[in-house]
């Protein structure tokens, strides 16, 4: 069989220049020196726009920085230069995405000749970059509706109890304090009962408000479930943390709340515990809610620490 033999005829040339043109790729060739010795359609589009040279690597980028076209420039167009100019022969082939100011992707393919020649073929993938931000963003979402109790806003079970291990985590390698407080609001059952499920969703809501608002940044408050929450107090030994949940309890019950038209009394009981070396999520929690037993014993609307 005859081998094929490619002929770089004048119909041939001008038609692999047209098809470069339609194929909406960026193509572009640098010589040895850096100068710009071909640049198809696409390419003089975003790169050149009506500059008149000297077409060199650098003047162009000079260019597109000066007139607010071309790549996306995360620092000064001299740094950048300085930085890319030295690595741009340095590798036989590599590829890499950019974005450039009017809001598109390319996937861009470098390819070094021998003779120092530059080749680049840049392909259009803004659509897929913007599929992968819709996914990304999707994929955010979904975990934030995961961890989060729609009803309050705040961290559900699962999450606040993988929030538990990391603070029991950090506390272990710092030696820093950590406390853990079970809060559950009294007799809860009743007010459902009596206002309805709507006023006790009310209470819960109110409750998570008062209760972030009258804590510091790194302590965090979940919702365990049901009228059930845990706060994890980093930093706090037992009397700080029988100090800011006493704070809260009485923040929550200036005796009343009003729900609508509903004057609703509320209060609630908490159990504290102080982690120890070798605590897990079962252990400290087990104390906790021993604690909170008591104080729901002692005749609920107090504070108990756990021993
Ligand atoms: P105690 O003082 O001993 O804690 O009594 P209590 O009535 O608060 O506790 P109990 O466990 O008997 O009742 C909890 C009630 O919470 C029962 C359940 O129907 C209600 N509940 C659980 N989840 C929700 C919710 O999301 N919204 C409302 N409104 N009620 C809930
Ligand atoms: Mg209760
Ligand atoms: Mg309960």
């Amino acid at each position: 069989m005859a081998k094929f033999v490619s002929h770089l005829d004048d119909e041939t040339l001008r038609s692999l220049v047209e098809a470069l043109n339609k194929s909406g790729q960026a193509v572009s060739i640098y010589d040895a020196g850096d100068n710009l010795r071909y640049a198809n359609k696409t390419y003089q589009e975003i790169f050149l726009g009506d500059f008149e040279g000297p077409f060199t690597f650098s003047e162009i980028l000079r260019y597109g920085a000066r007139q607010g076209v071309g790549v996306r420039l995360d620092d000064d167009v001299e740094a950048l230069i300085a930085r890319t100019l030295p690595r741009r022969r340095s590798v036989a082939r590599k590829s890499f995405e950019t974005d450039f100011l009017d809001g598109r992707w390319f996937w861009i393919e470098h390819t070094v000749l021998p003779n120092g020649w530059v080749l680049t073929v840049g392909a259009d993938i803004t659509a897929l970059k913007h599929n992968e931000k819709l996914l990304r963003m999707a994929h955010e979402a979904a975990l934030l509706a995961a961890r989060t109790d729609p009803l309050t806003g705040l961290p559900n079970r699962r999450h606040i109890l993988e929030l538990l291990d990391e603070a029991l985590a950090a506390s272990e390698a710092t030696g820093a304090c950590l406390c853990v407080a079970i809060i559950d609001i009294d007799r809860f059952k009743a007010i459902n009962d009596r206002h309805g499920h709507e006023a006790g969703d009310a209470v819960l809501g109110h409750f998570a408000a008062i209760c972030r608002g009258l804590v510091q940044e790194q302590d965090i408050l979940g919702r365990m479930g049901g009228e059930e929450f845990v706060l994890l107090l980093p930093a706090a030994g037992s009397d700080a943390a029988f100090g800011i949940v006493e704070r809260i309890r009485k923040g929550f019950t200036p005796a009343h709340f009003a729900a609508g038209a509903i004057d609703l009394p509320c209060t609630f009981s908490a159990g504290i515990s102080e982690a120890v070396t070798g605590d897990d999520r079962a252990s400290i929690l087990r104390r906790a809610d021993r604690a909170l037993y008591a104080a729901k014993s002692a005749g609920r609307n107090c504070t108990t620490i756990g021993t």
